[in-house]
């Protein structure tokens, strides 16, 4: 592969900040630089461009960004600057969204910015909110586009499927070829066709049809029947080659961190890690419950704590938050803390046995990966259909009584159960063992995502010789 004389100028094309609903930020941004790294990989020997889109919101974005293209100074950066968000929206008030909506309104100058390139780009990979704007004038101009999905390939053909459908409030949601989404699974801006969630989603997707391809961060054994289902064309008959190519490769960062050399002191496989993500916040209610649920279920913990939607501007004290008697109670078996840590690194680490989680879609995939039991507790956007397929696949335990985010106040005590459920259950543990070796036998070397990444390497390979 290495000796082949055509080296395709890829531009990965991320959404930054941006996202697929009030689930927004790094969780779009992290699976764009995976991709970008492995298409850079020596074996891929892709020329890979890093579109950077301007201005990012949270710190830990442009943190990202920067460790990343200081570890690989091979991927060129290209800064694109979107246009200013609308000042309001009846519907939202949250930046993360207001901020993707401006950036799907400026994708007919990255279009421009992209066309620009030197040397001439032969591939794009792109987000799914820019498919309205570039989809097509990318394969007028010949660019192989393919539209990279972030969520699940079950979430996937219900956004899918949104021009087509008509969402009521309750309804359970039936898509040909999946098992119905029942209706208070369904993210509740759906069931209005005005919110810039379903706009965004409804508009973008019309144009999926004009990609060379979908790519989903979602593995065969995963989401075998949604995966075939996309495949056969029972969902949509439209939609392109759908190549779902996940848990995308992590690549290398910074080692070492306080959270880390804590870890490093606790016994093998007995530490819960509690973590919401990038950009999702409790009241301070809900957290005073979950760290009396942590503190009652008697397990070793690691909590990373978050008080506001944009980093920049959690300023809350943890032990004004908490109060000195939890920090007294805990301090042999919990370490909180309330900064961005390593979670791969935390998730591959031998003393962690089972993983709190909003059931983002990252969180998920880097879960598989490690074979690491959940405790989902869903709370907006994506999440409860995504644990779904958690419950489903064996990864992990949910429990649905606690409802949508801020819907009502989570007690500790019945958090504390369900702690300690997913962190004895044998059988728990065997099955989520069995989807992370699967996960590993995806990326093999006849792996179903190993193939499918292949064919889009060729692909491009092929295109860039003709
Ligand atoms: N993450 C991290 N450290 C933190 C918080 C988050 O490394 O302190 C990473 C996590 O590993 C994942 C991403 O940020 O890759 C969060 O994406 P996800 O889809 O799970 O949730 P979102 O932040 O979009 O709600």
């Amino acid at each position: 592969m290495d000796s082949l004389p055509t080296h395709p100028h890829v531009a990965v094309s991320d959404l930054d900040p941006d996202n697929i609903g009030p689930s927004a930020g790094i969780g779009h941004l992290t699976p764009f630089l995976r991709l970008a790294s492995m298409l850079a990989a020596p074996s891929n020997c892709c020329r890979v461009t890093m579109i950077i889109i301007r201005p990012t919101l949270s710190s830990a974005e442009a943190n990202q960004i920067s460790t990343f293209l200081s570890s690989h100074p091979h991927i060129s950066p290209s800064e694109f600057h979107a246009l200013p968000p609308e000042p309001s929206d009846p519907n939202t008030q949250d930046p993360f969204l207001l901020q993707y909506d401006a950036v799907s309104r400026s994708a007919h100058l990255l279009v421009h910015h992209l066309s620009n390139l030197s040397p001439p780009l032969s591939v794009v990979f792109s987000d799914l909110m820019l498919a309205s704007g570039i989809n097509t004038p990318l394969a007028d101009l010949g660019v192989l586009n393919y539209t990279v999905i972030t969520t699940s390939a079950r979430f996937f053909s219900l956004i899918a499927s949104l021009p087509h459908i008509r969402i009521t409030k309750g309804e359970s949601v039936a898509i040909p070829g999946v098992d119905p989404i029942q209706g208070e699974h369904v993210p509740p801006p759906m069931c209005n066709p005005d919110h810039v969630f379903t706009r965004i989603l409804e508009i973008n997707c019309r144009y999926l049809h004009k990609a060379k391809g979908v790519l989903l961060n979602s593995f065969d054994f995963f989401e075998p029947e949604t995966i075939s289902a996309l495949q056969s064309g029972k969902v949509l008959p439209n939609l392109p080659p759908i190549f779902p190519v996940g848990p995308l490769t992590s690549f290398e960062t910074k080692k070492g961190s306080t959270s880390i050399s804590w870890l490093d002191n606790q016994p093998l496989s007995s530490v819960v890690f509690v973590s919401f993500g990038s950009r999702t916040s409790m009241s301070k209610d809900q957290i005073r419950e979950l760290g009396e649920g942590l503190e009652r279920s008697r397990m070793r913990f690691l909590w990373v704590i978050k008080t506001t939607v944009v980093d920049k501007e959690d300023k809350e004290e943890l032990r004004e938050l908490l109060g000195e008697t939890f920090f007294e109670k805990i301090k042999e078996r919990g370490l909180v803390v309330k900064q961005w840590v390593n979670q791969e690194e935390i998730l591959a680490h031998s003393a962690i046995r089972g993983f709190l989680t909003h059931c983002g879609w990252n969180s998920v995939m880097e879960a598989t990966q490690r074979g690491i039991p959940l405790l989902a507790w869903p709370l907006h956007g994506d999440q409860k259909v995504n644990a779904e397929v958690v419950e489903k696949a064996g990864l992990g335990v949910w429990e649905r009584s606690w409802g949508w985010g801020g819907e009502r106040l989570v007690k500790g005590e019945e958090i504390a159960v369900k702690i300690q459920e997913m962190m004895t259950s044998g059988k728990l543990m065997d099955s989520a063992r069995r989807v992370g070796e699967q996960a590993s036998k995806a990326w093999e070397i006849h792996g179903s995502s190993k193939k499918s990444f292949k064919t889009i390497i060729d692909m491009s390979r092929r295109y860039q010789e003709s």
